[in-house]
């Protein structure tokens, strides 16, 4: 680890400031990535910006059903609030099955949306990895490539993004709220994380002297029948192989909304809109949930450890609408 300076903000004006004034700062906020990530040599920043105890923790639900979530909130107070495990089950699921309770109790939001890929590679400094040092190249093409994409790919980088969170995040619509020296913006989650291409070592659209300020959920009534189902290699605490973030509202047996978003699968949490369009106003079934499972991996591309994560992600998708469909059949 290199040695560092540290200073901890007083408000998100001032953590802004102060990065926009330093070379290599990185804000600092359960630290449960970012720590790792600096004693692996992979992350040498020069100076922490500590934004963990600004007051951005509150979870805001609003009278029109949507929520806002601070980005200084715990993974475990969003899993364990009241109005999100009501409304938005999916949320909740997703993070209590990501991280251990201890994890979650330190992780941010804003820490989890800055994630970076568990890609053995990239932790390996003896490895060529073009996310870690640009223009390298990248051993897990050619590798044991196991836990890597099958959707949105590119030759420079086939890593999965790691996080459970964001996928529900994505299936719901969130938006990001940042604040930077040129003010504040919103960033929609389909487009808060990039595919690789052929610059992997950006993860995010966000620049460097950007702060997560807070994470907006819009309303959604049909997400209050929604879910979250990952398959791991341990039933224990582990990174996906395949995620699953469904919304399926079923009325007199025809689907009324559906929105499937995918983890574990590619670079960014993936959104199926070619499945929820197969989804619409049809017979909940699983003959229709297979065509949608069809259509969400329609473009996807198997290596030479991965390709079962093909079949494995069509199959969660029917087993996870065949069990939101058979809940609302019976009530
Ligand atoms: Fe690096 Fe991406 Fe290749 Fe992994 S998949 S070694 S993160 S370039």
């Amino acid at each position: 680890m290199n040695n560092f300076s540290y200073t901890r903000a007083s408000s998100a004006g001032d953590a802004v400031s102060q990065v926009a004034s330093a070379v290599a700062a990185k804000f600092l906020g359960g630290g449960t990535n970012l720590v790792d990530l600096m004693r692996e040599n992979i992350e040498r920043p020069d100076h922490l910006i500590d934004v963990s105890a600004l007051p951005l923790r509150d979870i805001q639900e609003h009278a029109d059903g949507s929520i806002t979530i601070g980005a200084a909130a715990r993974n475990s107070a969003v899993a364990d609030h009241a109005a999100i495990r009501r409304r938005f089950p999916l949320l909740s699921r997703a993070i209590v099955s990501g991280a251990s309770g201890q994890i979650r109790n330190m992780a941010t939001v804003g820490g989890n949306l800055m994630q970076r890929t568990r890609c053995c590679y990239f932790y390996d400094q003896a490895a060529a990895c073009n996310k870690r040092a640009p223009g390298s190249g990248c051993d897990a093409i050619g590798g044991f490539n196991r836990m890597h994409a099958i959707l949105g790919a590119s030759d420079h980088c086939i890593a999965t993004h790691p996080s459970d969170m964001c996928v529900a995040l994505a299936a719901l619509d969130a938006t990001v709220d940042v604040e930077s020296p040129r003010g504040s913006r919103t960033i929609p989650s389909s487009e808060f994380h990039r595919l690789p291409g052929d610059t992997p070592h950006l993860d995010t659209q966000l620049q460097p002297d950007e702060l997560i300020v807070s994470v907006a959920i819009p309303a959604l009534d049909a997400a209050r029948h929604s879910l979250y189902r990952k398959v791991r290699d341990r039933s224990s605490y582990a990174f996906g192989l395949v995620s699953v973030a469904a919304i399926l509202h079923v009325e007199r047996g025809t689907t009324r909304t559906a929105r499937i978003a995918l983890g574990g699968v590619a670079h960014k949490p993936w959104r199926a809109y070619a499945a929820e369009e197969a989804l619409q106003d049809g017979q909940a079934d699983d003959q229709m949930f297979r065509r949608a499972a069809e259509a969400a991996l329609g473009g996807a591309q198997g290596l030479a450890y991965n390709a079962f994560k093909i079949e494995l992600a069509k199959r969660l998708i029917v087993s996870t609408l065949s069990e939101l469909a058979r809940t609302q059949e019976a009530r």
